[in-house]
């Protein structure tokens, strides 16, 4: 893996050296070398040959010139004794007299000025005379009186049957005349025999030839000779040659299209020469053997070039691409890039760098040095904006990342609102790299989402989430200060369910949101208000140990959720309970003081809702025995354990039964008699109170048909039963079931069913007086009493709450406002029953205040089914009973 230098793929050096021109510079001048040293080795083997060949046709000239010259001397010693003889000469005598001095000549012999052969010592003795006036080696002489030594044509001699040369000189007489020729004959293959000892290789042709181009002699090496005695060369390529002189010639035969190098050695003083020819591929043998080792050589040496170059392209090539891709990666890069190197130069500047930094465009072929770079950014206003503080200058960059290896990381935003991280690496060498990312959307989507995650869609509050952070903060420093309280409020939206469930979602939103504007409004903007799903609330107090106190804020709540709300053109009414913690009195964990604070809101809820409650210790307890009486409840509505009580009700007038309220009791089998305000508002938190409500109506109605008619019984409706749909053919099957008049029957409601002026609630009420039953409005005059809720459903009977008729005498204002309801009701055609009246002076000012019928104490406490019929047989009037 190539190592990349940075610098490699900067724009200046592209420089490259191919290595595959050089390895093919290196071949080429490989195989040049070999073609040289070839030439030359030729050059060398042509002018060793010709040395050789040369002096071997100067030793050839010498052999023959010595060789002739000794037969020369034997045919002048022959010609003198001859020509001293006087005549008439016995030649025959002559010749064999006359020592041969040479080992060459093979026969002497005298011819006569005729061309009769006289003498010879070769063949029978005395020779015949044999006439040889037609040789050429005769005639030669017989026409010219010069003293030449002629050299004949070989020839094969008629008295030896031996091919043989015939050496001649002319016999001349005293008075010069011709007189014949002493002929002394030789044979060729002497010279044959000299050549034979010369080696120049297997193609070497040896030949001494006559200017007549006949050859006189030829090598006699055995194989492919070119030359044969007695051959006549004229014609062929080799004779003009044979005029050039000494030397060495190349000879063209265009009949074979051979190549000869032929040297010829003129033999001096005759007309004779000496030919050496070779095969001129021969004589290139020495360098051509050497030719295949150099060209394997050559090919090996080119084969390892080739694999050097090809592993150097490779490399160079890989590097190459290595660079070309950093180059694309950095120019395609999502993020700016920078090296600066330790001197502070810039290197590598992409232009995505350029980009972000709003540089000019030529930086990125010619970028600055960092500290220029870093002044043009500041003359320009660039570090002016949050983000570099924590580094004081851009220049300090050295300081912090002095090891290798070791990053930075911040984010800057630019003058134009851009936000960049900027994130720097020390490299080994000191330099670092710097990148730059726009994390502009980043940053707003960030904060986007986190405002998403914190923030209650609906109403814009905060969520739980950021509820359980807050306290999750605070109770980790409550160690660090024991004086810093806070408070947690939790509140849970009285009959908010049944607005939902009767005017539908949208409704239930809108007044969500309304709800949540009222709880901003009366809150300091540093208290932390939040939603925690459905209509549940919290709201989290600093502080708590100073003005406002958390009860204030809690009634402070409360009033303000309780006001009447204006959605979409319905008149709403609800309300809020609030459970408050204090921190950390309460818990010293967030989970503690959630707990804490739900407790305290569920004894808000019992202690009868639109109110506040601090958590106390025995809530823990509380809801205990809560949870107890639900489950035996459940026990008891299957088991027989509860019972209805009957209390009388009487006109004021005669004081007359005319009726009995039905209230329910329970038996517990430990606790013993249990009334009902220990265990309805538990009914109507676990839904139990349909089941009870629906016992409630069939045991009275039965109970109450066996009464003399037109006695009435009265049964309590709780406004969570209105929520079922089943109540209207609850109430009318058990009726008909009972077999009771429904006119006889009295259902009390309150008026806090009321407060949901719901229309259909009050559909409901009119469905309900359909069936034939009566409806009494319960406990007129507590919790939102108006009189104009007497106008909404025309009530059969109006019951006056017994706190107003216990402070009659004490609170004069309780007389004005039951007159006033007694009125209301008269003019509407209701009728009016006092509650709780236990005292006969109750009794007097209610008559007098016009009250048509009393409930209480004074007449009767609620009592057994069967004692109330016990009453009923008596048939005593009530006033003398109780009196
Ligand atoms: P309520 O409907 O106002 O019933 C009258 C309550 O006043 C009864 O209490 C009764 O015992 C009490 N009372 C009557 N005369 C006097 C008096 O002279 N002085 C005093 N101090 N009290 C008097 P009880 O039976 O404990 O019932 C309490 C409440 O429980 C009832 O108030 C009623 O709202 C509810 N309740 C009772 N039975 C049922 C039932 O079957 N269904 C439903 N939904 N509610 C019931
Ligand atoms: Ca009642
Ligand atoms: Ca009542």
């Amino acid at each position: 893996m190539p190592r990349i230098n940075l610098a490699m793929i900067s724009r200046h050096s592209h420089n490259w050296v191919s290595a595959t021109v050089l390895g093919t510079v290196m071949i080429v001048m490989l195989w040049l070398g070999l073609v040289i040293k070839h030439v030359e080795n030729r050059t060398n083997d042509l002018a060793d040959f010709k040395r050789d060949a040369e002096n071997l046709a100067l030793l050839s000239e010498e052999n023959v010139l010595r060789s002739i010259g000794e037969m020369d001397k034997a045919l002048l010693y022959l010609r003198r004794t001859i020509e001293t003889t006087a005549e008439p000469r016995n030649y025959h005598a002559l010749i064999n007299t006359t020592d041969v001095l040479s080992e060459l000549i093979v026969q002497m012999a005298i011819i006569d000025d005729m061309g009769i052969m006289r003498a010879s010592n070769v063949g029978p003795q005395p020779a015949p005379p044999t006439d040889l006036s037609d040789r050429e080696h005769f005639r030669v002489h017989l026409g010219s009186d010069r003293d030449l030594l002629h050299v004949s044509k070989p020839l094969i001699g008629r008295a030896s049957g031996k091919w043989s040369v015939q050496l001649t000189r002319r016999l001349t007489r005293k008075d010069g005349s011709f007189a014949g020729v002493v002929v002394a004959s030789f044979n060729p293959s002497h010279f044959a025999k000299f050549f034979g000892n010369i080696d120049l290789g297997p193609s070497a042709s040896y030949a001494i030839v006559g200017d007549d181009g006949v050859v006189r002699a030829a090598g006699d090496r055995g194989g492919d000779q070119r030359f044969k005695l007695g051959q006549d060369i004229v014609g062929s390529a080799l004779m003009p040659l044979l005029s050039r002189g000494n030397g060495s010639f190349d000879e063209f035969d265009k009949a074979t299209g051979e190549e000869r190098l032929v040297t010829i050695r003129r033999i001096t003083g005759y007309p004779l020469a000496v030919v050496i020819s070779v095969d001129t591929p021969a004589v290139f043998a020495p360098s051509g053997a050497n030719l295949g080792p150099y060209t394997l050589a050559g090919i090996l040496l080119s084969l390892m070039i080739v694999t050097v170059t090809w592993l150097a392209r490779k490399s160079q090539q890989e590097v190459k691409l290595k660079a070309r891709q950093l180059q694309l990666t950095l120019e395609h890069m999502s993020q700016g890039i920078m090296l600066v190197t330790r001197d502070m130069k810039i290197p590598i500047m992409n232009r995505k760098c350029v980009e972000l930094l709003d540089l000019p465009e030529a930086f990125i072929m010619q970028p600055p040095n960092f500290i220029e770079l870093t002044q043009y950014q500041e003359e320009r206003g660039e570090f002016t904006t949050a983000g570099l503080e924590a580094h004081q200058s851009p220049l300090d960059v050295f300081g912090p990342l002095d090891v290798a290896g070791k990053f930075d990381r911040y984010e800057r935003t630019r003058p134009d609102g851009t936000v960049l991280e900027v994130h720097s690496t020390r490299l080994e060498d000191g330099s670092f790299v710097r990148t730059f990312s726009d994390v502009t959307r980043r940053m707003r989507a960030q904060s986007e989402a986190d405002r998403l995650a914190s923030e209650d869609a609906l109403t814009g509050l905060a969520n739980r989430r950021v509820l359980s952070e807050a306290l999750d903060r605070m109770t980790r420093h409550i160690n660090d200060d024991a004086e810093q309280t806070f408070a947690i409020l939790y509140l849970d939206l009285d009959r908010f369910k049944i607005v939902n469930d009767t005017q539908g979602h949208a409704v239930g939103d809108l007044l969500l949101k309304a709800v949540a504007q009222r709880m901003r409004r009366s809150l300091r903007s540093t208290d932390l208000v939040a939603r925690l799903g459905g209509d549940e609330f919290a709201i989290l107090l600093h502080a708590a140990n100073m003005e406002p106190f958390p009860e204030v804020v809690a009634q402070r709540m409360v009033d303000a959720l309780s006001r009447p709300y204006d959605i979409d053109g319905h008149q709403l009414l609800i309300g809020t309970s609030i459970g408050i913690a204090v921190g950390p009195a309460d818990g010293a964990t967030t989970n503690d003081l959630l707990i804490a604070a739900d407790l305290a809101l569920y004894a808000a809820k019992a202690a009868g809702r639109g109110t506040y409650r601090f958590f106390r210790k025995e809530m823990n307890d509380e809801i205990r025995a809560r949870q107890q009486i639900e489950t035996d409840l459940r026990a008891a509505l299957t088991g027989d354990q509860l019972e209805l009580y009957y209390q009388p009700i009487i006109t004021l007038a005669d004081r007359r039964i005319v009726g009995f309220e039905a209230l329910a009791r329970w038996n517990h089998p430990v606790k013993g008699l249990v009334t009902p305000d220990k265990f309805i508002s538990v009914a109507e938190d676990c839904g139990l109170i349909n089941v009870l409500g629906e016992w409630a109506l069939r045991t009275a109605c039965r109970q109450a048909s066996h009464w003399p008619k037109p006695l009435k019984v009265a049964v309590n409706l709780s406004p969570s039963q209105f929520a079922s749909p089943t109540l209207l053919p609850m109430v009318a099957r058990v009726i008909a079931e009972s077999g009771i008049d429904a006119h006889r029957v009295e259902l009390e409601i309150t008026e806090g069913l009321l407060m949901r002026n719901t229309d259909r609630t009050l559909q409901a009420l009119h469905e309900l007086k359909k069936i034939g039953v009566r409806i009494a409005m319960d406990d007129f005059g507590t919790g939102y009493s108006s009189l104009s809720y007497l106008q909404s459903f025309p009530f059969d009977k109006i019951k006056v709450d017994r706190n107003f008729v216990s402070t009659l005498d004490s609170a004069p204002q309780s007389a004005t406002i039951v007159r006033s309801v007694i009125d209301i009701a008269s003019s509407l055609g209701m009728m009016t029953t006092a509650e709780g009246i236990e005292t006969e002076a109750q009794c007097t000012q209610l008559t007098e205040l016009g009250c048509d019928e009393a409930q209480g104490y004074l007449f009767g406490r609620p009592m057994p089914w069967a004692q109330a019929e016990l009453l009923l047989a008596a048939n005593d009037p009530i006033a003398r009973r109780v009196a």
